[in-house]
């Protein structure tokens, strides 16, 4: 039966169980009747269900690897870390990461103005801000109000400039002068496509030149007790461990010549972010070569390695990590509309009194078809195809045969795959690749998932039932924008079967996994279609709760967040309805009740159940 490789991505966190895809958490709740008790609410189109329990789980687990490995590497500094908000600002996401990482004095990282400003209003006192990112003197000042209120935030500099703004402003003002931390230009490079964050041409961090000019600078001002912390995040989703050990040597050694230098309060290095999730749904097609255990020790025995030689203390770990700690925590639950093949369906059939005895024998094919004899009559009717459509092309049938034979032939493949489940010879995955199935999702993939789009970053899925079904259906995904890139096609490499379903009598619905980190923000509303509807579930012994319920943006206020007036737009539809001629006032009056309510509604489509 089909498993989606559940057991590559999925981090234990889902198993399949009576055919259904379940939370393995407790009570185990299935998504499928997650999904039904939200549309019960009247909650149509496209879902984010978030699960906080899987932020809680990996916030631990960062932390529980630190401590194991400082403590058998005998290592002397502290594990620190923050969540860089750029990878989820969502509220329902950022609560609970705050909640759940309290107890081990988890923090936030900034990269921008607004985030610093959440960062100021949400971190708990006691749990570290750094700020990272190209900043202004009052990005800075922020900074030092959130010092005085009693923050332990460190500014982290990406250039000489930022360092003579943070003198400037602490000159002109009575505020304490927040921790100072430097990022460094690693001559080592990143990894993946995101390796333009490290490397001699990497768009932040100091030279070391550079260095040796702010330790100046920082010495003629007095300010060097307040240099804190040494910075480096070689990329996003470090697929590879290589490249971050050199990293760490690099870094390691920059940072015990700083020491050596007098830089007396420097004692932290800051690793960045960048552990990578598994995406992959294919044995083959495996991303990351390392585990967090591999990371973790790593990280505090290069580090400790390199001190010990220098004979430099070890300094505090601060880890930025944000895929890796919320990516799982949101699941995307899309209905499927339609399927484009479905004028292939049996019911579509419009058989003759009499038939050429081609199409009769087609027909008996079709009835009798048995694992036994499938590959046989499949190739009778691939073969008594050819003859139809040569018959079709000298005139001796006419297009109702034709599309009778279609059908058929169609069907009797279909049959033989079915039949012939798990015993797959390469003329039936060619056959198979061939009938592909065209599967229509109530989802915009520009919105939810951006990074498939702009990088061709694969993300899991897979349907929420009928896992105890074969699912031999070659399947490319379209969503509903008007754009032939909001596609996810067939691939022979990394196949994706789903099942065959009738549309008008039952329900489909695919789920996207691991889409909690970056997809949110970075979504755009091509087409004008928004973030989706989504709601938290938590879990417990006796089952589950839906908390934070949140419906997509209705049509109006999409317009509106454009800079177009709402109020003119409905009163300029109301006068064109008012002066339509040829219609009762009754029936003005309902088209405008209806009018009123699609407004209200969110823009995706409404067409299922
Ligand atoms: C983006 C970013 C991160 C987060 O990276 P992840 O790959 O999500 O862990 C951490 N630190 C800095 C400076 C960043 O720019």
């Amino acid at each position: 039966m089909p498993s989606y490789g559940i057991d590559i991505w999925g981090n234990d966190n889902f198993i399949i169980d009576e055919g259904l895809v379940k939370i393995a958490y407790k009570s185990a709740p299935s998504l499928l009747e997650i999904t039904h008790q939200v549309r019960e609410r009247g909650i149509r189109g496209p879902l984010i269900v978030r699960f906080p329990h899987l932020i809680g789980k990996q916030i631990d687990q960062l932390y529980s690897n630190f401590s194991r490995a400082i403590r058998e590497n005998s290592y002397t500094g502290a594990f620190h870390a923050v969540f860089p908000l750029k990878v989820n600002q969502f509220p329902n996401a950022l609560n609970p990461i705050i909640q759940e990482g309290k107890s081990n004095r988890y923090g936030l990282e900034a990269g921008s103005k607004a985030e610093l400003v959440l960062a100021m209003s949400l971190t708990p006192l006691g749990a570290p801000i750094t700020v990272n990112g190209f900043k202004d003197t009052e990005s800075i000042t922020l900074g030092f109000m959130a010092a005085q209120m009693g923050h332990d935030i460190t500014l982290t500099i990406e250039g000489l400039g930022e360092l003579e703004s943070i003198i400037e402003v602490s000159q002109g003002c009575s505020m304490p002068v927040p921790n100072i931390g430097i990022r460094i230009r690693l001559h080592s490079g990143g990894s993946g496509a995101w390796a333009k964050s490290g490397g001699i041409n990497a768009k932040f961090g100091l030279t070391s030149t550079e260095l040796l000019e702010a330790m100046e600078l920082l010495h003629r001002y007095k300010l060097t007790d307040k240099f804190t912390m040494i910075h480096f995040h070689i990329g996003s989703q470090m697929e590879d461990i290589a490249p971050l050990k050199k990293a760490l040597r690099e870094a390691g050694n920059i940072y015990a010549e700083l020491k050596m230098m007098g830089a007396n309060e420097l004692r932290a290095i800051n690793i960045g972010g960048g552990l990578a999730i598994e995406y992959s749904q294919h044995t083959s097609k495996r991303l990351k070569n390392y585990t967090l255990v591999e990371f973790a020790n790593d990280v505090v025995y290069l580090l400790r390695e390199v001190m010990n030689a220098k004979g430099v203390e070890h300094p505090d770990i601060f880890t930025e990590s944000g895929r890796f700690i919320v990516a799982s925590h949101a699941v995307l639950i899309t209905p499927v509309l339609e399927l484009f093949s479905h004028d292939y369906q049996e019911r579509s059939l419009r058989v003759k009194e009499t038939n050429p005895p081609l199409i009769e024998e087609l027909r008996y094919l079709n009835r009798k078809v048995t694992p036994k004899n499938c590959i046989e009559y499949m190739h009778d009717a691939l073969d008594h195809m050819e003859s139809l459509l040569t018959l079709f092309d000298l005139g001796y049938i006419d297009l109702q045969d034709r599309s009778n034979a279609e059908i058929l032939v169609h069907n009797i493949i279909k049959k033989s795959l079915y039949l012939f489940e798990g015993r797959a010879t390469p003329e039936l995955e060619r056959l198979q690749e061939k009938l592909q199935e065209r599967y229509l999702v109530n989802s915009s993939f520009f919105q939810s998932m951006p990074d498939y789009w702009g990088l061709g970053q694969h993300f899991p899925v897979m349907p929420l039932d009928r896992l105890d079904q074969p699912a031999i259906r070659s399947a490319s995904l379209w969503d509903i924008t008007c754009d032939s890139d909001g596609e996810i096609a067939f691939d022979p490499d990394a196949p994706l079967y789903l099942h065959d379903v009738d549309l008008d009598k039952e329900e489909y619905f695919l789920a996207f996994f691991n889409v909690g980190a970056y997809q949110e923000t970075l979504g755009m509303q091509h087409n004008l279609f928004t973030h989706p509807n989504e709601c938290s579930v938590i879990i417990d012994e006796e089952g589950f709760q839906i908390k934070h319920l949140v419906e997509s943006e209705p049509l109006l206020d999409i317009l509106h967040s454009l800079g177009y007036d709402g109020d003119t737009i409905l009163n300029q539809l109301k006068t064109n309805l008012a002066n339509t001629s040829f219609i009762t006032e009754k029936e003005k009056s309902d088209r405008l009740t209806q009018l009123e309510l699609y407004l209200y509604q969110n823009g995706y489509l409404r067409t299922t159940m």
